[in-house]
């Protein structure tokens, strides 16, 4: 089935945003760690499969080795299932985002998000990231320029609406993302 892969660090509203998609209800601000495998789910309002993978970052009490097993199984799944996910959505916190890259940006580290950002884009899977939690956002052009910068993406991040989808879950307002996501479906002649 053609799907849609939800990806994205712990804590940043990927179970909101599910509940919002499917109208199923998820356990959310449940413990990070949780989830291991991918959940699929159909999209309540589109033919397709949303696949929620598991969150990735600090998880408090799991181990170094756990959370890179976690990261090794995710990036094995989307290789392996790459022909079958038409779109990527990578769900980024707006609030938090910008921090926690520069805080994991080094000379030998390259922060999870724009890791995934890239990887997505390098195995040909056109992606969308999807910020969330814009309520909490007061200078929102510069944030989103910002997250631009730090993702690779000339600014100003207007031009980029197919990609940088500004949303606040927490309120079902994800127009922005769900129009990405159609576009990107649309130009793979998907959207029936
Ligand atoms: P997950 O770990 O990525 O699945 O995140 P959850 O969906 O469990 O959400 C983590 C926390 O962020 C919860 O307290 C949510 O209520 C909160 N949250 C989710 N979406 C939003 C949003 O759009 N705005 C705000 N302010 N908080 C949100």
């Amino acid at each position: 089935d053609a799907e849609v892969a939800l990806v994205g660090r712990s804590n940043v509203g990927k179970s909101t945003l599910m509940r919002e998609l499917t109208g199923h209800t998820f356990d959310t601000g449940q413990r990070p760690g949780v989830t291991r495998s991918p959940n699929h789910y159909d999209w309540a309002s589109e033919d397709f499969v949303i696949t929620d993978l598991p969150g990735f970052g600090f998880m408090e009490g799991v181990p170094e080795d756990v959370r890179e097993q976690t990261k090794t199984d995710i990036v094995r799944y989307i290789e392996e299932n790459a022909e079958k996910i038409l779109v990527g959505v990578l769900v980024v916190d707006g609030k938090a985002a910008i921090d926690i890259i520069d805080r994991h940006s080094g000379p030998d580290e390259v922060p999870y998000d724009v890791e995934m950002f890239h990887f997505l884009r390098d195995v040909g899977i056109p992606t969308v990231v999807a910020v969330n939690k814009m309520d909490k956002v007061d200078d929102r052009d510069e944030r989103l320029n910002e997250l631009c910068e730090r993702l690779g993406l000339p600014t100003p991040w207007q031009q980029w609406r197919n990609t940088v989808a500004p949303i606040t879950a927490k309120r079902g307002s994800i127009e922005p993302m769900n129009e990405a996501i159609r576009h990107h479906l649309h130009e793979q002649g998907r959207d029936d």
